[in-house]
């Protein structure tokens, strides 16, 4: 049956400023924000903390069973809680994005969280931002985006926002992890990261926010 409710997916590589633009556009149009990202970075710290390897199809199944995840939204922010604890900030941290793409890369996961964000978006209009939006979760959507941005751009903008939040990290060890989850995000078996064939390109490396919000209203 054709959906009447709206879905704009924003896929594209690490730190493009989806997620900012995501979160202007909701705001914008009323919609619901979801950042599938943070779901697999939800899982991923389950992981880290508990010490599940990705090898173990078992030790997997038994961690995704135990794991649920909750969105806490109010005006202006959105939360995500792993079982119950905010772990909003804790995700973002490099410990999890130095493994966010091993976890994501593995089938279960996928499998579990595909079906979590179709859940979120049934009946709702949503904007969801991730790796396969548009080509996996909502194949449907009535508009893609994917980003894109010179990636010395992209390693400059989240390493002064890592700093910013008091991260110990150095320009180098941003820039090799984009490159390191671009690489095993484009590359692997499961639901990797690629243009939808009906997805409009947005290459921001020299646009503002207010432009690139202008540039995605202006295709709906
Ligand atoms: O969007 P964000 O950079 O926070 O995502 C963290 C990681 O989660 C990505 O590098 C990718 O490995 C994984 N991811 C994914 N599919 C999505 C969203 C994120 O595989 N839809």
């Amino acid at each position: 049956m054709a959906t009447t409710n709206k879905i704009i997916a924003i896929d594209g590589y690490s730190s493009c400023g989806k997620s900012t633009l995501a979160k202007a556009l909701a705001e914008r149009l009323h919609y619901l924000y979801i950042d599938s990202g943070a779901m697999y970075r939800a899982v991923t710290l389950y992981f880290l903390r508990h010490a599940v390897s990705v090898r173990h199809e078992e030790e997997v199944a038994a961690a995704l069973r135990q794991i649920h995840i909750d969105f806490h939204i109010e005006p202006g922010k959105t939360r995500i809680f792993l079982n119950g604890e905010d772990v909003s900030d804790e995700i973002r941290q490099m410990h999890v994005s130095d493994y966010v793409s091993e976890v994501s890369a593995v089938k279960a996961v996928r499998e579990a969280m595909v079906a979590q964000q179709q859940r979120l978006g049934k009946d709702k209009n949503i904007v969801m931002d991730g790796r396969d939006i548009g080509t996996t979760v909502f194949p449907e959507a009535h508009l893609k985006i994917f980003m894109t941005a010179d990636p010395k751009v992209r390693a400059e903008r989240r390493y002064l926002e890592l700093k910013a939040k008091g991260e110990d990290t150095t320009l180098e060890e941003v820039f090799e992890n984009l490159a390191h989850r671009d690489y095993i995000d484009t590359t692997r078996d499961e639901s990797p990261l690629v243009r939808a064939e009906d997805a409009i390109i947005l290459d921001n490396t020299d646009l503002n926010q207010a432009e690139q919000l202008q540039f995605v209203l202006d295709r709906l």
